[in-house]
């Protein structure tokens, strides 16, 4: 298969593949644990290829089992620690998966199931023990990466071989730094389709992941030193982690003296920041790129410059990569011309076939050209095309972009409506500088419960903890006796707006 061959190239050497708190995993290793686990699955669940959910953080063991599952014909499922393990189970409802890896301290219950200690003793046993045999076809799934959904349970994006190759082919001109080796940061976690750079391009192209994970991200102090020690060539990471880093003086070139080139992706990257980042790394090139998991990871990209910044317009999302159609669709589907507003249309081998189990979704946000046969994917994400750029003008659903995390305002919602005492939920974007901050929660009660506001908010905070990821909590919740409602009846969402 083309992406293992690609990633089994420097499978011979002993250049650092991965590189986290000070311990580093070669190329070769890397290889020869992926090759291990793919023995054992062969041996465990023979030619059964139901996908391979691991659940963990940043550790050294996901990417050999992400690509042990690929060798030995599974797909694998990354859920980061910060999905709870009731998220962990709807999930685990959806795919069935034939075995998971669990690689954090949580407790789940699920089987059969290995925890690290086992994958180790299993990795030790197998090794040298694979055939050999190339069991992906272009179509085979290779990963399912789980998503906020609007019914309050995450669905499922399942991206094929053929998929990740026209993302690799695509991005490869705006990726391109002349370099053929170099530090590639790696600090978004597995479960969000942006390490999918780290993982298919960087490590195709023999660079070193320098791993930094969220307790580091959220200490700065941490981060800094770890930024400092890593060198990097490369960063790519949604603008949320750039904003948080210019706001201490140390973040610039004197810090990353080898940084050439800076890709901000997964949400509106403001010219604010994009000024700050050209005057503080006047070396480096940065470029704006977009794109939704559904088409694998990014489709369009742009090179920032002064011109750019200093115009009246939004820094656009950039020009679609060479090798897949975007077009800018009115609400019947037919293509509008250049500055006319309407909805994001994708076409290409880049996009999805489909979400896991979820036909009813399928058939609202995927399509097949019936000219070309292309695969197509309506985006949600209201763009206008000038001169070939696209502009990222806002999204035609209730999908936010908190710090860079997707999440449909409904999720939040349905799952408000499970907690105890819950009759009414609607939940709102706090927005500043055009840029979703928070989200603030309103809520009606069955019956008053006699608490403050304070410790309500807590208790339902303490319960959404127990279903929704941490980044998906409201900030605020605020109970009110009724929610305003617009001309139609329904629920006014900008006059709650207004109050958060
Ligand atoms: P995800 O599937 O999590 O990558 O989220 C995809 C969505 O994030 C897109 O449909 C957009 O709404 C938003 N998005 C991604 N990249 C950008 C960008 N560069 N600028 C504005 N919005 C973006």
């Amino acid at each position: 298969m083309f992406l293992l061959d690609k990633l089994e190239q420097y499978a011979g050497t002993d250049r650092i593949a991965l590189l986290y708190q000070g311990q580093a995993v070669s190329y070769r290793d890397l290889s020869r644990q992926a090759e291990a686990f793919a023995a054992y699955l062969l041996d465990a669940f023979g030619s059964d290829d139901a996908p391979v959910l691991i659940y963990g953080h940043k550790d050294l063991f996901i990417p050999p089992c992400m690509f042990g599952a690929i060798k030995a014909g599974h797909s694998y499922i990354p859920v980061d620690t910060t999905f709870p393990p009731e998220r962990v189970c709807q999930i685990l409802e959806q795919a069935a998966p034939c075995l998971v890896v669990n690689l954090s301290d949580t407790e789940l219950s699920a089987a059969p199931l290995i925890d690290k200690n086992a994958l180790a003793d299993i990795l030790s046993a197998y090794e040298g023990r694979f055939d050999g045999i190339d069991r992906i076809t272009d179509d085979h799934t290779v990963y399912t990466l789980f998503t906020s959904g609007t019914t309050g349970k995450p669905k499922g994006v399942q991206i094929t071989a053929k998929n990740i190759a026209a993302f690799v082919d695509g991005v490869a001109p705006w990726f391109d730094c002349g370099l053929t080796e170099g530090v590639f940061l790696n600090e978004i976690s597995y479960s969000f389709d942006v390490s999918v750079c780290a993982l298919y391009y960087a490590l195709s192209r023999g660079f070193t992941l320098y791993t930094v994970d969220k307790q580091t991200m959220n200490d700065p102090k941490a981060l800094f030193v770890a930024l400092r020690e890593s060198n990097i060539d490369f960063w790519v990471s949604t603008p949320s982690l750039a904003e948080f880093c210019v706001r201490s003086a140390q973040f610039r070139e004197a810090l990353l003296p080898k940084a050439k080139k800076f890709v901000f992706c997964g949400e509106v990257l403001t010219k604010k920041l994009a000024q700050e980042m050209l005057a503080r790394f006047p070396h480096a090139e940065m470029i704006n790129a977009y794109g939704p998991t559904e088409a694998t990871v990014l489709v369009t990209a742009v090179t920032i410059n002064d011109a750019l910044c200093a115009d009246s317009r939004s820094i656009p999302i950039g020009y679609p990569f060479s090798n897949l159609r975007a077009i800018i669709a009115a609400p019947d589907g037919t293509e509008l011309i250049d500055g006319k507003e309407g909805e994001l249309l994708l076409l290409g081998d880049c996009v999805s076939p489909g979400y896991l189990r979820r036909p009813d979704l399928n058939e609202r946000a995927f399509f097949t050209d019936t000219d070309s046969g292309l695969r197509g994917y309506h985006t949600g994400d209201l763009c206008r095309r000038e001169n070939g750029l696209i502009y990222y003008l806002g999204r035609m659903d209730g999908q936010v972009k908190l710090n860079g995390f997707r999440v449909e305002l409904e999720d939040v919602e349905s799952n408000l409506l499970r907690v105890e005492n819950i009759a009414r939920a609607a939940v709102v974007p706090v927005v500043e500088d055009g840029k979703t901050v928070a989200l603030t929660a309103f809520v009606c009660l069955q019956r008053a419960d006699g608490l403050s506001s304070l410790a309500r908010a807590k208790k339902i905070k303490t319960a959404l903890a127990a279903v929704l990821p941490s980044y998906m909590i409201p900030r605020k919740i605020v109970a009110v006796d009724d929610f305003p409602v617009n001309t139609n009846g329904k629920v006014d969402k900008k006059a709650l707006s207004a109050l958060a």
